[in-house]
């Protein structure tokens, strides 16, 4: 379409060229498999993407090396000057960038533009971190010792990203990654190619301009294969992964296996609980947004829904009015709430997972369908649902796992402990959210007694966070942290170097080894 052209073309992408090259090591290659970029709001397919061969995937791994060993002799200021060239790189594209997501990944304007608004938020953060890195001094027990905790470069970092942030995931990584001292490779979602391109091209071209090799960001498109290579090279130190909890139980297996580090961003089941004391005007619309935006595609989208039995009624009854107002269709159309499942096949699950719902006897309040008019035929929207499962077990299937759309599950509780029972009860321990104005409650919400997972909100939603402090989730969500708070501390590898600079080289613990 013009508009898809528009759009590539303002990212230097071209248009119309059969194939597009998908590996970036300093030059560009690609004749491994073909990636196609289908557009999940029209089905057009918006470009066909050359992955990498395994011999690419190794000449590649082999660049990024020398590049690490490059930029880890260049100092941390200088490269925290790198990232603020790099983020105004993408501020200047950031519509554009964001209209890019929209077209490819699906998810509406705001919240593509919102997703790059992410990436120039931690490269702020990284600029200014790059002159924060900062080891200790400790005190040593023996005269004339000094012990420093020290942070160095730890190598090539493996960055393997999930479909549904095509830019930002990359972005938490790289930035810190980068101020660290480290070269990446890119793994992206093979359903999201052209969102990596752009943004290899825009960093690429800083790169080029300050000198320093390309391969500092290195992307590899391509699918398990390519995924796979990475997570069992040894030139990778580090591989943080986000997706599935099925992936990622396998990702975090073969890493640990060679003894490598992770950071596993994975799976989420994310709970809001609403007391009867909640701020209804603020709790309602929060819910709302937390279960639809990005059309439930979110790591942190709410999914299961716990209402104070004495408030549940009203509560749901000015939900479902919400709902009823949901504008539907192109993401890059102003005032669309609700966009496209990003693939066909993501329909079938959404449907899979209505019928099991139906099955058990749970009652649908609203949804459960595909829309069926002619202007949304083509994409893969999905009617936002809300359910009343039958049972309220947490282990039942209903509530113990993770489905990718937009799914809200409902259930009433009596009393707080419940519902915090309830809340941790999944294998997954990503975000959670409590609605009270009761300090109380707060209190024991984020307390020793309360939430297990990673994100813990009070009248705030699941999903939604900022960079500032360090975001991932907690058991099978995969102990994670990546962004702000310590997050950096993983993207180095530390030493404990005791310096002696007196004349006597004394034993610690007082050990006597004299002759
Ligand atoms: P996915 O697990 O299917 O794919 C993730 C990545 O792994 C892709 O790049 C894929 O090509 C690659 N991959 C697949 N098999 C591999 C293998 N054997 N070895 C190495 N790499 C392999 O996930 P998805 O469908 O793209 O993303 C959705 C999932 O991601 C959801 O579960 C969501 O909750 C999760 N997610 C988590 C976070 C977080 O921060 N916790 C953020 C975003 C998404």
């Amino acid at each position: 379409s013009t508009r898809a052209s528009a759009i590539l073309s303002a990212l230097d992408i071209p248009v119309g060229a059969a194939e597009l090259p998908g590996v970036y090591d300093g030059q560009w290659s690609g004749s491994g498999d073909v990636l196609e970029s289908v557009c999940p709001t029209t089905g057009e397919v918006l470009a066909r993407v050359r992955s990498a061969t395994p011999h690419e995937v190794h000449e590649a791994l082999g660049k990024s090396k020398e590049a690490y060993l490059h930029l880890r002799t260049v100092p941390a200021p200088k490269r925290g000057e790198l990232l603020r060239q790099i983020r105004e790189a993408l501020s200047a594209k950031r519509d554009v960038l964001g209209a890019l997501v929209s077209l490819e990944m699906g998810k509406i304007k705001t919240e593509g533009i919102g997703e790059v608004q992410e990436f120039v938020d931690i490269c702020d953060y990284a600029v200014g971190l790059s002159r924060m890195m900062n080891g200790r001094v400790v005190a040593s027990e023996r005269p004339g010792h000094t012990i420093l905790e020290v942070p160095n470069p730890i190598g090539v970092v493996g960055v393997l990203t999930a479909f549904n942030f095509p830019v930002a995931v990359y972005g938490w990584n790289f930035s810190l990654s980068v101020a660290a001292g480290n070269a990446n490779v890119w793994k992206p979602s093979p359903s999201t190619p052209l969102c990596s391109i752009a943004v290899t091209k825009i960093i690429a071209r800083v790169l080029e301009k300050n000198g320093l090799p390309g391969a500092v960001s290195t992307l590899i498109t391509g699918g398990k294969d390519v995924g796979e290579a990475i997570v069992a090279s040894r030139d990778v130190p580090l591989v943080s992964f986000t997706g599935s909890e099925a992936v990622g139980r396998v990702v975090g297996k073969a890493v640990q296996s060679r003894f490598g580090k992770s950071i596993l961003e994975l799976g989420g089941n994310n709970a809001s609980i609403v007391m009867p004391d909640a701020d209804m005007p603020l709790a309602v619309p929060a819910v709302f947004f937390g279960a639809i935006g990005t059309a439930g595609q979110r790591c942190t989208s709410t999914r299961r829904l716990y209402l104070h039995r004495a408030i549940a009624p009203k509560f749901l009854d000015t939900l479902q009015k919400l709902y009823a107002t949901i504008s539907v269709g192109d993401p890059l159309v102003d005032g669309t709430l609700l966009g496209p499942l990003h693939t066909h096949a993501a329909v079938g699950i959404y449907s899979d997972a209505v019928d099991r719902l139906r099955q058990s006897g749970a009652e649908i309040l609203t949804g459960g369908r595909k829309y069926d008019h002619a202007s949304l035929s083509q994409g893969n929207f999905v009617q936002p649902t809300i359910s009343v499962p039958k049972t309220t077990d947490p282990a039942d299937m209903i509530w113990s796992t993770e489905t990718f759309a937009p799914i809200l599950n409902v259930g009433l509780f009596d009393e707080l402990e419940q519902a915090i029972e309830w809340n941790n009860a999944v294998p997954q321990g990503l975000s959670s959210s409590l609605w009270t104005r009761d300090v109380r409650n707060v209190g024991k919400w984020i307390g020793p007694e309360g939430s297990d997972a990673g994100i813990v909100n009070v009248n705030v939603g699941t999903s939604g966070a900022e960079i500032g402090a360090a975001f991932g989730g907690n058991k099978s969500t995969g102990w994670g942290r990546e962004s702000g708070g310590d997050a950096w501390k993983q993207y180095v590898r530390w030493s404990a170097c005791t310096v002696n600079f007196s004349d006597a080289a004394p034993l610690a613990q007082g050990v006597d080894f004299s002759t």
